[in-house]
């Protein structure tokens, strides 16, 4: 599996993680907050003000998080659009994050099935939607994509009828 195509750059991301996720006050976030609002600790630069603190303020899930490399391909769509002063493009950008999470997902949980000892149809199915999720995911479109979400959806059949066989 190449790594880089999974790692997160936050170098390159506008804080989108800290801004698009909601998250609720638990053990592991420290306060509510709204999807699509940005954290009260996210800095204008798009730093975390308590990143070297945030288990011990309780924002452990924070840490946890990682957004397999979404971030910096939805920043780097969306850096040419006026996002910070339009609500409308903002909130473009907060769906297609989401959308390009689930992508991320996706082609991470069909990497990983090369380690299966499938048979040549399954393979070749297995390849084909790896294309089809690449082309969407490395793609600078800015909107949530009907292509995606019909390779989401069949993904993750393709994952499940997988889970059976390979239990079966
Ligand atoms: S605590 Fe820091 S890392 Fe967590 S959401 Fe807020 S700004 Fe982001």
């Amino acid at each position: 599996m190449d790594d880089v195509i999974f790692t997160a750059d936050c170098e390159k991301c506008f804080g989108l993680c800290c801004t698009a996720l909601s998250f609720e006050r638990s053990s592991q976030f420290g306060h509510d907050k709204l999807g699509g609002e940005p954290c009260q600790y996210l800095a204008s630069d798009f730093r975390c003000r308590i990143h070297e603190r945030r288990e011990d303020l309780g924002y452990g899930g924070c840490e946890a998080f990682d957004c397999m490399g979404a971030g910096q391909r939805v920043s780097a769509a969306f850096a040419p659009l006026n996002w910070r002063q339009d609500s409308g493009i903002a909130r473009r950008l907060h769906a297609r994050f989401s959308q390009l999470l689930a992508l991320q997902e996706l082609r991470q949980a069909l990497e990983t099935a090369t380690r299966l000892d499938l048979p040549s149809d399954l393979h070749t199915r297995r390849l084909a939607l790896l294309r089809d999720v690449a082309e969407d995911a490395d793609s600078l479109t800015v909107d949530v994509t009907a292509t995606g979400q019909a390779v989401l959806n069949e993904g993750r059949t393709f994952l499940r009828g997988l889970a059976g066989s390979v239990i079966a």
